[in-house]
């Protein structure tokens, strides 16, 4: 008995110094290879061993009680420790995230429990009795434990099987191969540990009597321990960096498995949510899940502690097989404020644009008021002039002199006034492009019409310019065809003005086709190519890229003697691409131009347009003079204006009707000469200040006793931006003529709306 004590006292000794030697080697290692927490509690677990079995081989020299107990003293500085790092350490290895305060309790804790071992024979708390004495050669402290003894012991054994519970569950969650392996060996690792303990509580074997068991129990698990390290690279800095960086990202991640259970959470995640270190509160997690799936749902991000977060959600598979999800929130509160800032300044430009749109437009329309007057009275002058000259009189060549000269004066007016409307026109198309309000008006067209529109317009500037104007039409093309005319007009008409404009010798040329030979059915569509080529200044390289730019007018030095705003290409730009084509340009500065224009129109019938040349009529070099359209002395017409210029200039410009014209200069006025008269048609201002136009129609037809409830009324506006005809239809008008108003395309209208037997045609 003896003899086997003395050896079992060398073997102890012996495997204390291994075990010493082996702890040592691996705060060495964990030192070298430190990253991340797990590295951490290594070294916490590995020191704290270190410490307790440096005192046990101290306490096993001792050979009277004051000896043990001062060793006793240094062992239980480490031994505290040893199953709290323990816990730590293999927490941190199975993915789980204790909180702080947790940790901290469990380190008081540990400096209660030794302020009664430091204080051990002067109290009974933590060994109730004890007396030292010799087994063999083992010194050894009967005891009998006290309240603290038991609590430090059973919390001991609460860690234990905390170890347990986490390495296996983790061990049964793993796919990983490699790491199951590595898992196994900690669970036999902390089975170990627990065995030891049972048999050291229980005091099962004849050592547990006579020595602290579990001192072994850790070093077979520190060995355990060090077989993951090596062979399963447990502390690999690959796996370390990845844990790292996940816990690192700005992202919270949660892993749940299958039936919702939450098997991982990164750092993030378990600041953003607590309770994710609580089973208990797994009603919180699952109300949590359920939130990030209807945030995804509707799009809104979920809003946390004043930050704003996008949740995300990726299934997870092995094997094509679904293993669980994982729920990623990452704090986008960043980008949500840029957002909202963004939105605001949008705001602020949609809200500038909006007013700048306004001010276009009632600027266009405060130009178009005098313009009418001064082209009205203008076209009254030409009239006179005529007439004058028309009279056979005897005329003194003074007199015939000055007459001729205010004809030319009056013509240069009237170029002059139109220009300026072309002006105002581009800017208002430009303004609603620009606020998005633009909209095609799509119809059936002519395309021969609207060819023969602008080349006769074209035909005349060109000829006027001593250029030769070619036109090449495909006779295949059909002539009927679906889309918005006046656009696809207004956009060949701006190419071909510039490319007269921009040219000062030789020649321009509309080349029209289809941009492709395949056959053209009836509904659908086909892709007007229209090529206009001129023989002019051309354009510099470097200028092509502003070529479509708002206000962009290149080369000043050659162009700034010709009129324009640079305002033409960017609009038909513009409108090409609203309807769905491009334009594409070639130049050879000094040389001339090439503008290809793309337009995609639906085919209404494949008639063809046939031999075109031969249907276009040659220009006519003079301007065609005024000649009344008809008369009608017994109809009445009532004008309303607030200008009592304009009323005038209607007067004037109907005065060869013979119409009987009548005017009001503001609503109220108007209705009570409704009330007395009836009239055949109404002509109506828009703006005008107490009753505006609308409001005073809409009392005429509901006048009580009036003599016009039914008389057609047109509304004649400066209001003249795209969609404004539309409007006052739409709000019942019959008819709309636009300011400045031509005297043709008025006598026209009103023609429309007089009864045919007052009428008589010149
Ligand atoms: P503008 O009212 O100045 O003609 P545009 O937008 O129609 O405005 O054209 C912009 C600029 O493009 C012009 O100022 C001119 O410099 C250049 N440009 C347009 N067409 C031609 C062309 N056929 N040949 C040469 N330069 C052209």
């Amino acid at each position: 008995m003896r003899g086997g004590i003395l050896l079992m006292y060398q073997f102890v000794i012996y495997i204390l110094y291994l075990t010493i030697v082996g702890l040592f080697a691996v705060c060495v290692f964990t030192l070298t290879k430190w990253r991340t927490m797990l590295h951490t509690y290594l070294f916490f677990y590995c020191v704290a061993n270190l410490v307790y079995n440096v005192g046990y081989i101290q306490l096993l020299h001792s050979t009277g009680l004051d000896m043990y107990v001062a060793a006793l003293k240094v062992a239980y500085f480490g031994r505290l420790w040893v199953g709290l790092a323990m816990t730590l350490f293999i927490a941190e290895l199975c993915g789980k995230i204790y909180p702080t305060i947790v940790k901290a309790i469990a380190g008081m804790f540990n400096m209660f429990v030794y302020f009664f071992i430091l204080n051990l024979e002067s109290n009974r708390l933590y060994y109730k009795h004890m007396e030292f004495k010799m087994v063999g050669d083992f010194p050894t402290l009967p005891h009998s434990g006290g309240p603290i003894y038991f609590v430090y012991t059973g919390l001991n054994l609460f860690y234990a099987i905390t170890c347990v519970y986490l390495i296996v569950s983790a061990y049964i969650r793993e796919k990983n191969e490699t790491v199951k392996k590595r898992d196994l060996i900690m669970v036999v690792s902390v089975f170990a540990l627990v065995v030891t303990y049972v048999i050291y509580f229980f005091k099962l074997v004849q050592l547990a009597r006579i020595f602290d068991v579990m001192i072994v129990g850790y070093a077979v698990c520190t060995a355990f321990m060090l077989v993951a390290i090596v062979k399963y690279k447990m502390l690999d800095t690959a796996s370390a960096a990845k844990n790292y960086v996940v816990d690192e990202l700005s992202e919270g991640i949660i892993v749940v498995d299958n039936a919702d259970r939450v098997n991982y959470y990164n750092k993030p995640a378990q600041k953003l949510f607590p309770e994710l270190d609580d089973p208990k509160r797994s009603d919180v997690i699952q109300k949590l899940l359920s939130d990030f799936r209807s945030s995804i749902d509707s799009g809104e991000p979920v809003r946390l502690g004043g930050r704003i977060y996008t949740p995300r959600i990726n299934p997870l598979t092995e094997d094509e097989t679904r293993i669980g999800t994982l729920y990623s929130l990452s704090d986008d509160s960043e980008h949500y404020r840029y957002m909202d800032e963004l939105r605001k300044q949008k705001q602020i430009a949609d809200n500038a644009n909006e007013a700048k749109s306004q001010f276009l437009a009632n600027m266009s329309h405060e130009i178009r008021t005098p313009i009418n007057a001064v082209l009205g009275f203008n076209e009254m002058i030409t009239r006179e002039c005529e007439k004058f000259n028309d009279t056979r009189e005897e005329k003194s060549p003074a007199v015939s002199e000055a007459f001729e000269n205010i004809g030319l004066y009056s013509g240069n007016i009237e170029g002059a006034g139109n220009n300026l409307l072309s002006i105002i026109n581009d800017i208002l198309d430009l303004s609603k492009i620009e606020a998005g309000k633009m909209d095609l008006v799509e119809g059936e067209y002519n395309l021969s019409s609207v060819i023969r529109d602008i080349t006769g317009m074209i035909a005349f500037r060109a000829q006027e310019k001593g250029l030769e104007f070619i036109t090449d039409i495909d006779e295949t093309l059909p002539d009927s065809l679906y889309g918005d005319m006046v656009r696809v007009r207004q956009v060949i008409t701006n190419i071909l003005t510039n490319a007269v404009k921009y040219t000062d010798s030789g020649n321009v040329k509309l080349i029209l086709r289809r941009q492709d030979d395949s056959e053209v059915r009836a509904g659908e569509m086909l892709n007007l190519a229209v090529t206009v080529k001129d023989t002019g200044i051309g354009i510099r390289p470097e200028d092509m890229e502003k070529l479509f730019g708002s206000f962009e007018r290149l080369d000043l030095k050659h162009n700034s003697t010709i009129e324009g705003t640079g305002l033409g290409l960017a609009i038909s730009h513009q409108l090409v691409a609203m309807m769905g084509g491009n334009i594409k340009v070639t130049s050879e500065y000094g040389s001339g131009s090439t503008f290809v224009i793309t337009i995609p129109q639906k085919v209404s019938s494949v008639e063809p347009v046939g031999n075109f040349s031969s249907r276009t009529e040659s220009p006519d070099k003079k301007k065609k003079r005024y000649k009344v359209s008809f008369t009608a002395s017994d109809a009445a017409v009532l004008v309303v204006d607030d200008s009592i210029v304009n009323l005038r200039v209607a007067k004037a410009l109907l005065r060869d009707t013979g119409l009987v014209i009548d005017t009001a200069d503001s609503g109220a006025k108007a209705l009570e000469l409704t009330m007395q008269k009836k009239y055949d048609v109404i002509l109506m201002d828009q703006r005008m200040p107490n009753m505006d136009g609308t409001e005073t129609f809409k009392n005429i037809r509901t006048q009580q006793g009036g003599a016009n409830p039914d008389t057609p009324v047109i509304c004649m506006t400066a209001d003249a931006i795209i969609g404004s005809k539309e409007k006052y239809i739409g709000a019942g008008f019959d008819d709309y003529l636009s300011k400045p108003v031509k005297s043709a395309e008025l006598e026209q209208t009103l023609i429309r709306y007089i009864s045919k037997d007052k009428i008589k045609m010149s």
